[in-house]
């Protein structure tokens, strides 16, 4: 069974989608895939001209009012219904847009985190360069020694007067070399519990000290980055919540994160592109679309692919009661960067040799798109809390077993 939608949520629809594909047209250029391979292979490109792109967009989703749906009109956002986000999200990923504009840490979680927890100075300050776009945010949670056991952190901040004295390294820090603001976290008391003793920080990426430097992904590309603290200044007032009980604070943000990462990957659309490119190439000597295994596997996928969507459809409950996201997020998390993986590799099943060419390539298939996806789709699963531990989650804190 199907959602039904009022007359005004359709309608809401209609404009939307006309507007969505106006808006990529003007922005994007009409060619099949202007948008890249992948909504992150935009947002995270260091090339100018399709970060100017980004931008853009962003400033074109703000004006006509979709930026940011899920934040109160107050600061600037949507003050949208759980409906209206809902389509929202299909929109986009219908047409494999980044839901949040280009400033995708500040608009997802970061802001509605300050909104929860900072000092009305700090909303004052901060909320509207985010949406304007004119502050890109990124968010530095994993050090080297720190990513799923997160409390393990390093990185020192000492109170000197009224300013935190910061030294550390962070690092996978996506968007750091577009950013001039990070939501961080910091070891304010290496005597306390380490989950007790951390400060949840906004430092200016601008402050003498800090140096950011790009690491290379197998895609080729370098979305991020590793970042450098040499007693860098940030004022004291920065810290979000009290000093020291920061881990609340940065949990909540992770529920942020979660509940929005299971309607990131445009699952449904790279289906419906692979069962498209089934019908051009060959597989098993006959046409990979009349193959009765590659038909088969494209069905089993659109049906989980569309379980996804009714599964979004279905923590709308817990939104409509004015629950905020919990560890359930972590469901649509796990599935649908595992069923993302799953049809990427099986489309370098479906390909052989051709899934190997590369944009640039004599012969590469859709500007070599296929090669970059089956490169890039597994760090959907380890970004934002590896797969093995979303389980780790769904087991002790969704489904309530016990530890071992
Ligand atoms: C594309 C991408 C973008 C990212 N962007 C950011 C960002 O912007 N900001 C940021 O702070 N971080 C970012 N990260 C980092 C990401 O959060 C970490 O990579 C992730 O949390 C895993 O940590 P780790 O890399 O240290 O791996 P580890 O924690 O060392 O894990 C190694 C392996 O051990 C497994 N493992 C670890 N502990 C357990 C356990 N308890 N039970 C079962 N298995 C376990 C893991 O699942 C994994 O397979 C990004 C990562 C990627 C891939």
């Amino acid at each position: 069974m199907d959602f039904e939608f009022t007359p005004a949520q359709q309608a809401f629809r209609t404009r939307l989608r006309a507007w969505m594909e106006r808006t990529v047209e003007e922005v994007f250029g009409s060619a099949e895939d202007a948008l890249g391979p992948s909504p992150e292979s935009l947002l995270f490109t260091r090339d100018d001209g399709r970060w100017a792109q980004a931008l853009e967009y962003h400033r074109r989703l703000l004006a006509a009012g979709y930026l940011a749906l899920h934040w109160p009109t107050e600061w600037g956002g949507g003050g949208a219904g759980p409906v209206e986000q809902l389509i929202y999200q299909d929109e986009a990923l219908r047409l494999g847009l980044p839901l949040f504009g280009a400033n995708n840490f500040a608009i997802d979680r970061i802001g509605p985190t300050l909104m929860r927890f900072g000092s009305d100075e700090q909303k004052r300050r901060f909320l509207t360069p985010m949406l304007t776009g004119e502050e890109i945010w990124c968010q530095g949670y994993s050090e080297p020694n720190a990513g799923s056991d997160l409390a393990a952190i390093q990185t020192r901040a000492v109170l000197d007067g009224d300013e935190f004295v910061i030294n550390g390294q962070k690092t996978w820090t996506s968007l750091a070399h577009r950013a001039r603001w990070q939501a961080m976290l910091a070891r304010t008391d290496p005597t306390a519990a380490r989950h007790k003793g951390v400060t949840y920080l906004l430092v200016d990426l601008a402050s003498p000290g800090v140096t950011i430097r790009p690491l290379r992904q197998m895609t080729g590309e370098s979305g991020f980055n590793e970042i450098f603290y040499d007693n860098v200044r940030a004022p004291r007032a920065n810290a979000v919540g009290a000093v020291n009980d920061g881990w609340r604070v940065a949990m909540a943000m992770m529920g942020y994160q979660r509940a929005s990462a299971g309607s990131r990957h445009p699952v449904e659309r790279g289906i419906a592109e692979l069962a498209e490119l089934a019908r051009r190439v060959e597989f098993g000597g006959m046409l990979a679309a009349r193959h009765p295994y590659v038909r088969q596997t494209l069905a089993q996928f659109a049906i989980e692919a569309r379980c996804l969507r009714l599964g979004r459809y279905r923590s709308l409950t817990g939104y409509l009661k004015g629950r905020p996201p919990g560890p359930e997020g972590s469901f649509a998390k796990l599935s649908s960067s595992e069923l993302n993986l799953r049809v990427a590799m099986f489309a370098a099943e479906m390909l052989g040799g051709l899934a190997t060419l590369t944009e640039g390539s004599p012969g590469a298939l859709e500007r070599g798109r296929w090669a970059h996806r089956i490169l890039e789709a597994r760090e959907f699963t380890i970004a934002g809390g590896t797969s093995e531990i979303q389980r780790n989650i769904i087991g002790e804190r969704v489904l309530m077993l016990p530890k071992s």
